[in-house]
Protein backbone atom coordinates (compact mmCIF):
# COMPACT_ATOMS: atom_id res chain seq x y z
CA UNK A 1 0.00 0.00 0.00
CA UNK A 2 1.44 3.12 -1.03
CA UNK A 3 0.58 6.19 0.73
CA UNK A 4 1.46 9.99 0.81
CA UNK A 5 2.99 12.05 3.30
CA UNK A 6 4.13 15.97 3.64
CA UNK A 7 6.12 16.48 6.36
CA UNK A 8 8.29 14.50 8.64
CA UNK A 9 6.05 15.93 11.53
CA UNK A 10 3.22 14.13 9.94
CA UNK A 11 4.75 10.56 8.96
CA UNK A 12 5.76 9.92 12.20
CA UNK A 13 2.68 10.25 13.64
CA UNK A 14 0.94 8.32 11.24
CA UNK A 15 3.52 5.83 11.27
CA UNK A 16 2.87 5.30 15.00
CA UNK A 17 -0.83 5.26 14.55
CA UNK A 18 -1.43 1.18 15.16
CA UNK A 19 -1.10 -1.35 17.55
CA UNK A 20 2.11 -2.80 16.30
CA UNK A 21 5.52 -1.42 16.83
CA UNK A 22 7.78 -4.03 15.67
CA UNK A 23 10.02 -2.12 12.58
CA UNK A 24 10.37 0.71 10.90
CA UNK A 25 12.79 2.11 7.96
CA UNK A 26 13.18 5.51 6.60
CA UNK A 27 14.86 6.19 3.34
CA UNK A 28 16.35 9.96 3.38
CA UNK A 29 20.23 12.05 2.97
CA UNK A 30 19.23 13.65 5.76
CA UNK A 31 21.00 12.59 9.06
CA UNK A 32 19.22 14.92 11.36
CA UNK A 33 15.43 13.17 9.57
CA UNK A 34 16.84 9.85 10.07
CA UNK A 35 18.18 10.52 13.83
CA UNK A 36 14.73 12.51 14.80
CA UNK A 37 12.56 9.33 12.90
CA UNK A 38 14.90 6.97 14.93
CA UNK A 39 14.01 8.86 18.16
CA UNK A 40 10.71 9.46 17.88
CA UNK A 41 8.76 6.21 15.78
CA UNK A 42 7.69 3.83 18.22
CA UNK A 43 9.12 0.73 17.00
CA UNK A 44 11.68 -1.94 18.14
CA UNK A 45 14.20 -2.26 15.13
CA UNK A 46 15.09 0.83 12.80
CA UNK A 47 16.41 0.45 9.41
CA UNK A 48 17.81 3.71 7.63
CA UNK A 49 18.85 3.50 4.28
CA UNK A 50 18.12 0.04 4.05
CA UNK A 51 15.41 -2.74 4.44
CA UNK A 52 15.63 -5.92 6.00
CA UNK A 53 19.22 -6.19 5.43
CA UNK A 54 20.69 -8.59 7.83
CA UNK A 55 24.40 -7.34 8.96
CA UNK A 56 25.55 -11.14 9.45
CA UNK A 57 28.99 -9.82 9.48
CA UNK A 58 28.56 -7.43 12.02
CA UNK A 59 26.53 -10.09 14.48
CA UNK A 60 29.35 -12.14 14.00
CA UNK A 61 31.71 -9.69 14.87
CA UNK A 62 30.19 -9.05 17.90
CA UNK A 63 30.03 -12.28 18.87
CA UNK A 64 33.37 -13.24 18.45
CA UNK A 65 34.38 -10.21 20.64
CA UNK A 66 31.99 -11.19 23.40
CA UNK A 67 33.84 -14.56 23.16
CA UNK A 68 37.33 -12.94 23.17
CA UNK A 69 36.38 -10.61 26.22
CA UNK A 70 35.05 -13.59 28.04
CA UNK A 71 38.39 -15.81 26.91
CA UNK A 72 40.60 -12.45 28.39
CA UNK A 73 42.93 -14.24 31.09
CA UNK A 74 41.33 -12.27 34.24
CA UNK A 75 38.09 -13.00 32.96
CA UNK A 76 35.35 -14.61 35.27
CA UNK A 77 35.64 -17.43 32.78
CA UNK A 78 39.55 -17.66 32.84
CA UNK A 79 39.77 -17.37 36.29
CA UNK A 80 37.25 -20.37 37.59
CA UNK A 81 38.54 -23.32 39.04
CA UNK A 82 39.13 -26.31 36.18
CA UNK A 83 36.13 -28.03 38.99
CA UNK A 84 33.57 -25.33 38.90
CA UNK A 85 33.75 -25.54 35.28
CA UNK A 86 33.02 -29.19 35.59
CA UNK A 87 29.85 -27.80 37.77
CA UNK A 88 28.72 -25.85 35.54
CA UNK A 89 28.88 -28.46 32.46
CA UNK A 90 26.93 -30.86 34.75
CA UNK A 91 24.31 -28.30 35.92
CA UNK A 92 23.85 -27.73 32.25
CA UNK A 93 23.29 -31.29 31.48
CA UNK A 94 20.79 -30.88 34.73
CA UNK A 95 19.05 -28.53 32.86
CA UNK A 96 18.42 -30.12 28.93
CA UNK A 97 17.48 -33.62 31.59
CA UNK A 98 14.64 -31.04 33.08
CA UNK A 99 13.71 -29.67 29.62
CA UNK A 100 14.25 -33.11 27.10
CA UNK A 101 10.74 -33.43 26.60
CA UNK A 102 10.30 -29.95 25.40
CA UNK A 103 13.53 -29.99 23.33
CA UNK A 104 12.92 -33.40 21.85
CA UNK A 105 9.48 -31.78 20.53
CA UNK A 106 11.50 -28.40 18.78
CA UNK A 107 14.07 -31.18 17.46
CA UNK A 108 10.94 -33.15 16.00
CA UNK A 109 9.11 -29.65 14.68
CA UNK A 110 12.60 -28.42 13.87
CA UNK A 111 14.07 -31.26 11.69
CA UNK A 112 11.61 -33.87 11.11
CA UNK A 113 13.56 -36.67 13.67
CA UNK A 114 11.34 -39.00 15.03
CA UNK A 115 10.63 -37.99 18.51
CA UNK A 116 11.35 -41.34 20.10
CA UNK A 117 14.81 -40.92 18.27
CA UNK A 118 15.00 -37.02 19.26
CA UNK A 119 14.44 -38.08 22.87
CA UNK A 120 17.56 -41.18 22.35
CA UNK A 121 19.58 -38.85 21.26
CA UNK A 122 19.07 -36.31 24.27
CA UNK A 123 19.08 -38.89 26.69
CA UNK A 124 22.74 -40.03 25.09
CA UNK A 125 24.12 -36.71 24.84
CA UNK A 126 22.99 -36.00 28.20
CA UNK A 127 25.63 -38.63 29.25
CA UNK A 128 28.55 -37.64 27.18
CA UNK A 129 27.98 -33.77 28.54
CA UNK A 130 28.62 -35.64 32.44
CA UNK A 131 31.38 -37.70 31.08
CA UNK A 132 32.94 -34.96 29.14
CA UNK A 133 32.90 -32.22 32.13
CA UNK A 134 34.27 -34.65 34.41
CA UNK A 135 37.41 -34.14 32.29
CA UNK A 136 38.04 -30.45 33.23
CA UNK A 137 39.79 -31.04 36.11
CA UNK A 138 42.06 -33.68 34.58
CA UNK A 139 43.87 -31.93 31.97
CA UNK A 140 47.48 -31.74 33.03
CA UNK A 141 50.98 -32.01 31.54
CA UNK A 142 53.94 -33.49 32.06
CA UNK A 143 57.33 -32.67 33.73
CA UNK A 144 59.92 -33.77 30.90
CA UNK A 145 63.36 -35.11 31.70
CA UNK A 146 65.01 -32.56 29.09
CA UNK A 147 69.05 -32.21 28.60
CA UNK A 148 70.95 -29.59 30.21
CA UNK A 149 70.54 -27.58 33.53
CA UNK A 150 66.52 -26.78 33.04
CA UNK A 151 63.02 -27.81 34.78
CA UNK A 152 60.85 -28.07 31.89
CA UNK A 153 57.20 -28.97 32.19
CA UNK A 154 54.02 -28.95 30.12
CA UNK A 155 50.95 -26.65 29.92
CA UNK A 156 47.97 -27.66 28.23
CA UNK A 157 45.97 -24.51 27.32
CA UNK A 158 42.54 -24.03 25.79
CA UNK A 159 43.19 -22.87 22.59
CA UNK A 160 40.71 -19.56 22.69
CA UNK A 161 37.68 -18.36 20.81
CA UNK A 162 36.18 -21.31 18.91
CA UNK A 163 33.59 -21.32 16.13
CA UNK A 164 31.30 -24.07 16.37
CA UNK A 165 29.45 -24.94 13.15
CA UNK A 166 26.72 -27.63 13.13
CA UNK A 167 24.76 -29.86 10.73
CA UNK A 168 21.30 -30.05 10.53
CA UNK A 169 20.78 -33.91 10.69
CA UNK A 170 21.26 -34.01 14.72
CA UNK A 171 21.02 -29.88 15.76
CA UNK A 172 21.30 -31.10 19.74
CA UNK A 173 23.68 -33.47 19.31
CA UNK A 174 26.46 -31.42 17.67
CA UNK A 175 25.66 -28.42 19.75
CA UNK A 176 25.89 -30.19 23.10
CA UNK A 177 29.00 -32.77 22.16
CA UNK A 178 30.97 -29.47 20.33
CA UNK A 179 29.71 -26.92 23.04
CA UNK A 180 30.76 -29.08 26.28
CA UNK A 181 34.38 -30.35 24.83
CA UNK A 182 35.05 -26.97 24.39
CA UNK A 183 34.14 -25.54 27.68
CA UNK A 184 35.46 -28.32 29.42
CA UNK A 185 38.66 -27.41 27.84
CA UNK A 186 38.14 -23.56 28.99
CA UNK A 187 37.48 -22.64 25.83
CA UNK A 188 34.91 -20.09 24.66
CA UNK A 189 32.54 -20.49 21.84
CA UNK A 190 30.51 -18.56 18.62
CA UNK A 191 28.03 -21.23 17.79
CA UNK A 192 26.54 -20.90 13.88
CA UNK A 193 23.58 -23.54 13.45
CA UNK A 194 22.07 -25.11 10.08
CA UNK A 195 20.37 -22.34 8.95
CA UNK A 196 17.08 -25.32 8.77
CA UNK A 197 17.30 -25.64 12.10
CA UNK A 198 18.25 -22.54 13.98
CA UNK A 199 15.16 -23.44 16.74
CA UNK A 200 17.27 -25.75 19.22
CA UNK A 201 20.60 -24.13 19.39
CA UNK A 202 18.41 -20.87 20.34
CA UNK A 203 16.43 -22.95 23.03
CA UNK A 204 19.92 -24.06 24.64
CA UNK A 205 21.58 -20.55 24.56
CA UNK A 206 19.02 -19.88 27.54
CA UNK A 207 19.77 -22.96 28.92
CA UNK A 208 23.72 -22.15 29.14
CA UNK A 209 22.54 -18.88 30.41
CA UNK A 210 20.75 -20.15 33.06
CA UNK A 211 23.26 -22.57 34.26
CA UNK A 212 25.24 -19.90 34.86
CA UNK A 213 28.01 -20.31 32.98
CA UNK A 214 29.54 -16.66 32.34
CA UNK A 215 28.14 -14.12 29.72
CA UNK A 216 30.31 -14.31 26.86
CA UNK A 217 31.26 -17.74 26.98
CA UNK A 218 29.12 -19.30 24.38
CA UNK A 219 26.79 -16.95 21.73
CA UNK A 220 25.09 -18.48 18.99
CA UNK A 221 24.64 -16.92 15.40
CA UNK A 222 21.79 -18.67 13.08
CA UNK A 223 22.47 -17.80 9.74
CA UNK A 224 23.52 -19.11 6.18
CA UNK A 225 26.73 -20.79 6.06
CA UNK A 226 28.47 -18.59 3.04
CA UNK A 227 27.26 -15.32 5.16
CA UNK A 228 27.56 -16.56 9.05
CA UNK A 229 29.70 -19.74 8.59
CA UNK A 230 32.16 -18.02 6.26
CA UNK A 231 32.54 -14.44 8.80
CA UNK A 232 33.48 -17.27 11.64
CA UNK A 233 35.76 -18.96 9.48
CA UNK A 234 37.66 -15.95 8.16
CA UNK A 235 37.63 -14.52 11.52
CA UNK A 236 41.11 -13.29 12.41
CA UNK A 237 40.47 -13.41 16.57
CA UNK A 238 39.09 -17.13 15.96
CA UNK A 239 41.56 -19.59 16.97
CA UNK A 240 40.00 -22.94 15.81
CA UNK A 241 36.94 -23.91 13.92
CA UNK A 242 35.23 -27.72 14.85
CA UNK A 243 33.13 -28.09 11.78
CA UNK A 244 30.80 -30.90 11.23
CA UNK A 245 28.76 -30.91 7.94
CA UNK A 246 29.70 -31.95 3.91
CA UNK A 247 33.24 -32.83 2.47
CA UNK A 248 32.47 -29.51 -0.06
CA UNK A 249 32.16 -26.84 2.97
CA UNK A 250 34.91 -28.65 5.28
CA UNK A 251 37.53 -28.04 2.45
CA UNK A 252 35.99 -24.33 2.12
CA UNK A 253 36.59 -24.41 5.90
CA UNK A 254 40.17 -25.11 5.35
CA UNK A 255 40.63 -22.80 2.84
CA UNK A 256 40.12 -20.01 4.69
CA UNK A 257 42.27 -21.43 7.39
CA UNK A 258 45.16 -21.34 5.56
CA UNK A 259 43.80 -17.91 3.70
CA UNK A 260 43.39 -15.95 7.10
CA UNK A 261 45.16 -17.11 10.64
CA UNK A 262 46.06 -20.73 10.09
CA UNK A 263 43.25 -21.64 12.39
CA UNK A 264 43.48 -24.69 14.17
CA UNK A 265 40.35 -27.06 12.29
CA UNK A 266 38.53 -30.35 13.02
CA UNK A 267 36.16 -31.24 10.42
CA UNK A 268 33.70 -34.69 11.01
CA UNK A 269 32.03 -35.41 7.34
CA UNK A 270 30.39 -37.49 5.29
CA UNK A 271 31.02 -41.11 5.15
CA UNK A 272 30.29 -44.44 2.30
CA UNK A 273 30.24 -47.28 5.34
CA UNK A 274 30.61 -50.73 4.01
CA UNK A 275 28.83 -53.14 6.20
CA UNK A 276 30.16 -56.36 5.86
CA UNK A 277 27.79 -59.94 6.07
CA UNK A 278 29.99 -62.83 5.86
CA UNK A 279 27.86 -66.46 5.64
CA UNK A 280 28.27 -67.94 8.83
CA UNK A 281 26.99 -65.11 10.41
CA UNK A 282 22.90 -65.12 12.17
CA UNK A 283 21.20 -63.35 8.89
CA UNK A 284 18.28 -62.41 10.80
CA UNK A 285 20.45 -60.12 13.38
CA UNK A 286 22.66 -58.89 10.77
CA UNK A 287 19.15 -58.18 8.44
CA UNK A 288 17.82 -56.03 11.78
CA UNK A 289 21.02 -54.23 12.29
CA UNK A 290 21.71 -53.26 8.24
CA UNK A 291 18.27 -52.01 8.13
CA UNK A 292 18.72 -49.75 11.25
CA UNK A 293 21.98 -48.89 10.11
CA UNK A 294 20.96 -46.92 7.33
CA UNK A 295 17.21 -46.06 7.23
CA UNK A 296 17.54 -44.63 10.72
CA UNK A 297 17.01 -40.74 11.09
CA UNK A 298 15.38 -41.32 7.42
CA UNK A 299 19.00 -41.96 6.86
CA UNK A 300 20.25 -38.90 7.24
CA UNK A 301 23.39 -40.26 9.45
CA UNK A 302 27.19 -39.58 8.84
CA UNK A 303 27.58 -43.11 9.61
CA UNK A 304 25.29 -44.77 7.78
CA UNK A 305 25.44 -48.66 6.29
CA UNK A 306 24.79 -47.51 2.93
CA UNK A 307 27.04 -50.05 1.35
CA UNK A 308 25.99 -53.22 2.40
CA UNK A 309 28.21 -55.98 1.54
CA UNK A 310 26.74 -60.18 1.71
CA UNK A 311 28.47 -63.07 0.97
CA UNK A 312 27.21 -64.89 -2.37
CA UNK A 313 25.89 -67.83 -0.67
CA UNK A 314 23.23 -66.23 2.08
CA UNK A 315 23.04 -63.25 -0.50
CA UNK A 316 18.98 -64.48 -2.16
CA UNK A 317 17.88 -65.11 1.62
CA UNK A 318 19.90 -61.99 2.96
CA UNK A 319 17.80 -59.51 0.24
CA UNK A 320 14.51 -61.50 0.97
CA UNK A 321 14.30 -60.27 4.39
CA UNK A 322 15.68 -57.07 3.88
CA UNK A 323 12.96 -56.35 1.73
CA UNK A 324 11.01 -57.68 4.81
CA UNK A 325 12.46 -55.52 7.08
CA UNK A 326 12.53 -52.51 5.24
CA UNK A 327 8.57 -52.88 4.71
CA UNK A 328 8.01 -53.01 8.07
CA UNK A 329 9.36 -49.39 8.61
CA UNK A 330 6.25 -46.93 9.70
CA UNK A 331 6.69 -43.77 7.96
CA UNK A 332 4.99 -40.71 8.89
CA UNK A 333 4.54 -38.03 11.17
CA UNK A 334 7.82 -37.78 13.21
CA UNK A 335 5.54 -36.03 16.54
CA UNK A 336 3.55 -39.78 16.40
CA UNK A 337 6.13 -41.91 19.03
CA UNK A 338 4.55 -45.08 16.64
CA UNK A 339 6.11 -44.21 13.95
CA UNK A 340 10.10 -45.06 12.78
CA UNK A 341 10.59 -42.69 10.02
CA UNK A 342 9.95 -38.73 9.54
CA UNK A 343 10.33 -36.73 6.47
CA UNK A 344 14.03 -35.80 4.70
CA UNK A 345 14.46 -32.18 6.27
CA UNK A 346 13.44 -30.21 3.29
CA UNK A 347 12.45 -30.38 -0.32
CA UNK A 348 16.18 -30.54 -1.67
CA UNK A 349 17.47 -32.91 0.20
CA UNK A 350 13.98 -34.96 -0.13
CA UNK A 351 14.92 -34.39 -4.61
CA UNK A 352 18.09 -35.45 -3.99
CA UNK A 353 17.55 -38.73 -2.60
CA UNK A 354 14.64 -39.62 -5.05
CA UNK A 355 17.13 -38.36 -8.00
CA UNK A 356 19.42 -41.05 -6.41
CA UNK A 357 16.97 -43.55 -6.72
CA UNK A 358 16.52 -42.77 -10.25
CA UNK A 359 19.78 -42.80 -11.13
CA UNK A 360 19.98 -46.43 -9.09
CA UNK A 361 17.77 -47.81 -11.43
CA UNK A 362 19.26 -46.54 -14.65
CA UNK A 363 22.24 -47.90 -14.37
CA UNK A 364 20.71 -51.03 -13.64
CA UNK A 365 20.55 -51.65 -9.64
CA UNK A 366 17.32 -53.68 -8.48
CA UNK A 367 14.83 -51.23 -6.87
CA UNK A 368 12.89 -54.10 -4.55
CA UNK A 369 10.74 -51.77 -2.50
CA UNK A 370 10.05 -48.32 -2.11
CA UNK A 371 12.12 -45.64 -3.31
CA UNK A 372 9.05 -43.57 -3.88
CA UNK A 373 7.59 -39.87 -2.11
CA UNK A 374 4.83 -40.95 -0.24
CA UNK A 375 1.81 -37.98 -0.81
CA UNK A 376 2.45 -34.70 -1.27
CA UNK A 377 2.59 -33.02 1.56
CA UNK A 378 5.72 -33.09 3.81
CA UNK A 379 9.28 -34.78 2.62
CA UNK A 380 8.09 -38.19 2.77
CA UNK A 381 9.97 -41.14 0.97
CA UNK A 382 9.47 -44.74 1.18
CA UNK A 383 12.39 -46.55 2.65
CA UNK A 384 13.84 -48.12 -0.89
CA UNK A 385 15.88 -51.66 -0.90
CA UNK A 386 18.39 -51.85 -3.87
CA UNK A 387 19.86 -55.22 -4.99
CA UNK A 388 22.20 -56.17 -7.44
CA UNK A 389 24.58 -52.82 -6.73
CA UNK A 390 27.59 -52.99 -8.37
CA UNK A 391 30.74 -51.27 -7.19
CA UNK A 392 30.75 -48.24 -10.20
CA UNK A 393 27.13 -47.61 -9.23
CA UNK A 394 26.63 -43.67 -8.47
CA UNK A 395 24.64 -45.42 -5.25
CA UNK A 396 27.50 -47.68 -4.72
CA UNK A 397 29.75 -44.51 -4.83
CA UNK A 398 28.47 -41.34 -3.67
CA UNK A 399 26.62 -40.12 0.48
CA UNK A 400 22.85 -40.40 -0.35
CA UNK A 401 22.17 -39.23 3.02
CA UNK A 402 18.83 -40.78 2.66
CA UNK A 403 16.63 -43.73 3.25
CA UNK A 404 18.81 -46.02 0.74
CA UNK A 405 19.49 -49.45 1.28
CA UNK A 406 22.41 -51.10 -1.57
CA UNK A 407 22.89 -54.48 -1.70
CA UNK A 408 26.19 -55.98 -2.86
CA UNK A 409 27.62 -59.10 -3.38
CA UNK A 410 31.11 -60.24 -1.67
CA UNK A 411 33.03 -63.82 -2.50
CA UNK A 412 36.24 -63.32 0.35
CA UNK A 413 37.41 -61.03 3.01
CA UNK A 414 40.19 -60.37 1.30
CA UNK A 415 38.67 -59.06 -1.95
CA UNK A 416 36.02 -57.01 -0.19
CA UNK A 417 38.50 -55.69 2.18
CA UNK A 418 39.90 -53.99 -1.26
CA UNK A 419 36.45 -52.88 -1.98
CA UNK A 420 35.23 -51.25 1.34
CA UNK A 421 38.51 -49.51 1.07
CA UNK A 422 37.96 -48.31 -2.39
CA UNK A 423 36.61 -44.69 -1.46
CA UNK A 424 37.64 -41.33 -0.94
CA UNK A 425 35.50 -41.77 3.22
CA UNK A 426 36.53 -43.26 5.95
CA UNK A 427 34.31 -42.88 8.73
CA UNK A 428 32.55 -45.95 10.02
CA UNK A 429 32.99 -49.56 8.82
CA UNK A 430 31.32 -53.03 10.56
CA UNK A 431 31.55 -57.00 9.73
CA UNK A 432 28.99 -59.30 10.89
CA UNK A 433 30.53 -63.02 11.49
CA UNK A 434 31.52 -65.60 13.74
CA UNK A 435 35.05 -65.76 13.22
CA UNK A 436 36.94 -64.39 15.25
CA UNK A 437 40.15 -63.90 12.82
CA UNK A 438 38.26 -62.30 10.16
CA UNK A 439 36.79 -60.13 12.71
CA UNK A 440 40.33 -59.02 14.02
CA UNK A 441 41.42 -58.86 10.16
CA UNK A 442 39.25 -56.58 9.27
CA UNK A 443 39.29 -54.51 11.77
CA UNK A 444 42.80 -53.99 11.83
CA UNK A 445 42.32 -53.43 7.55
CA UNK A 446 39.52 -51.08 7.24
CA UNK A 447 40.46 -47.60 6.26
CA UNK A 448 37.76 -45.97 8.97
CA UNK A 449 37.48 -44.35 12.56
CA UNK A 450 34.89 -46.69 13.75
CA UNK A 451 34.40 -50.37 13.30
CA UNK A 452 31.76 -52.85 14.76
CA UNK A 453 31.84 -56.30 14.92
CA UNK A 454 28.24 -57.89 15.30
CA UNK A 455 26.62 -54.65 15.55
CA UNK A 456 26.16 -51.74 13.82
CA UNK A 457 26.32 -48.47 14.26
CA UNK A 458 28.56 -48.01 17.30
CA UNK A 459 28.85 -45.10 18.84
CA UNK A 460 29.60 -44.65 22.73
CA UNK A 461 30.47 -41.62 24.22
CA UNK A 462 33.35 -42.99 26.02
CA UNK A 463 35.22 -43.94 22.85
CA UNK A 464 36.54 -41.52 19.94
CA UNK A 465 34.40 -40.54 16.77
CA UNK A 466 36.02 -39.71 13.97
CA UNK A 467 37.26 -40.47 10.16
CA UNK A 468 40.03 -41.23 7.87
CA UNK A 469 40.91 -39.86 4.70
CA UNK A 470 37.95 -37.61 3.18
CA UNK A 471 35.53 -37.94 6.24
CA UNK A 472 37.33 -35.57 8.61
CA UNK A 473 40.19 -34.57 10.66
CA UNK A 474 40.11 -34.80 14.35
CA UNK A 475 38.07 -36.72 16.89
CA UNK A 476 34.99 -36.43 19.38
CA UNK A 477 34.03 -38.30 22.15
CA UNK A 478 36.15 -40.21 24.33
CA UNK A 479 38.99 -39.06 26.90
CA UNK A 480 41.14 -37.60 23.54
CA UNK A 481 38.53 -35.01 22.96
CA UNK A 482 39.19 -32.09 25.22
CA UNK A 483 42.97 -31.75 23.52
CA UNK A 484 41.43 -30.84 20.18
CA UNK A 485 40.71 -28.07 22.33
CA UNK A 486 43.92 -27.91 23.56
CA UNK A 487 47.56 -26.08 23.47
CA UNK A 488 50.79 -27.30 24.21
CA UNK A 489 53.29 -25.25 25.84
CA UNK A 490 56.33 -26.40 26.62
CA UNK A 491 57.80 -24.52 29.69
CA UNK A 492 61.46 -24.42 30.68
CA UNK A 493 63.49 -23.14 33.40
CA UNK A 494 67.08 -22.47 33.95
CA UNK A 495 68.52 -24.06 37.04
CA UNK A 496 71.80 -22.75 38.28
CA UNK A 497 72.93 -26.65 38.28
CA UNK A 498 71.35 -29.79 37.83
CA UNK A 499 70.01 -31.67 41.24
P1 LIG B 1 26.83 -28.53 4.89
O1 LIG B 1 28.27 -28.79 4.81
O2 LIG B 1 26.16 -27.95 3.71
O3 LIG B 1 26.48 -27.54 6.11
C1 LIG B 1 26.99 -27.74 7.40
C2 LIG B 1 27.15 -26.41 8.08
O4 LIG B 1 28.12 -25.65 7.38
C3 LIG B 1 25.87 -25.55 8.10
O5 LIG B 1 25.81 -24.87 9.33
C4 LIG B 1 26.12 -24.56 6.98
O6 LIG B 1 25.43 -23.35 7.15
C5 LIG B 1 27.61 -24.35 7.11
N1 LIG B 1 28.24 -23.84 5.90
C6 LIG B 1 27.84 -23.98 4.61
N2 LIG B 1 28.69 -23.31 3.79
C7 LIG B 1 29.64 -22.76 4.56
C8 LIG B 1 30.81 -21.97 4.29
N3 LIG B 1 31.13 -21.61 3.07
N4 LIG B 1 31.57 -21.59 5.34
C9 LIG B 1 31.26 -21.95 6.60
N5 LIG B 1 30.17 -22.68 6.92
C10 LIG B 1 29.37 -23.09 5.91
O7 LIG B 1 26.23 -29.91 5.32
P2 LIG B 1 24.73 -30.26 5.65
O8 LIG B 1 24.02 -30.32 4.35
O9 LIG B 1 24.22 -29.35 6.70
O10 LIG B 1 24.90 -31.73 6.29
C11 LIG B 1 24.99 -32.87 5.52
C12 LIG B 1 26.41 -33.37 5.43
O11 LIG B 1 27.06 -33.37 6.71
C13 LIG B 1 26.48 -34.79 4.96
O12 LIG B 1 27.46 -34.91 3.97
C14 LIG B 1 26.87 -35.61 6.20
O13 LIG B 1 27.53 -36.78 5.98
C15 LIG B 1 27.68 -34.65 6.96
N6 LIG B 1 27.61 -34.94 8.40
C16 LIG B 1 28.70 -35.51 9.01
C17 LIG B 1 28.67 -35.83 10.36
C18 LIG B 1 29.85 -36.44 11.06
O14 LIG B 1 29.86 -36.51 12.27
N7 LIG B 1 30.88 -36.89 10.39
C19 LIG B 1 27.53 -35.55 11.09
C20 LIG B 1 26.45 -34.96 10.47
C21 LIG B 1 26.51 -34.65 9.10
Amino acid sequence: CILKFDTLEDVIDRANNTNYGLVAGIFTSNINTALQFSKHVQAGTIWVNNWLVYNVQADIDLAVSAAKAAFHRNSEWRLLDASQRCRLLNKFADLIQRDAKYLAELESYDNGMNINKASEYIDSRIKFMRYCASLADKIQGDTIPADGDVFTYTLKQPTGVCGLILPWNSPISNFVTKVTTALAAGCTVVVKPAEQTPLTALVLAELVKEAGIPAGVVNVVPGMGSAAGSSLTHHPDVAMISFTGSVEVGKLIQKAAGETNLKRVTLELGGKSPLIIMNDADVNTAVRYAANGVFANQGQVCIAASRLFVQSSIYDEFVKKAVEEAKKIKVGNPADPTNHQGPQVSEAMMKKVLGYIETGKKEGAKLLTGGKRIGTEGYYIEPAVFADVTDDMTIAKEEIFGPVQSILKLDTLEEVLGRANNTSYGLSAGIFTNNINIALQFAKHVEAGIVCVNTYPAGAYQAPFGGFKDSGIGRERGMECVNEFLEIKSVSIAQPKKF
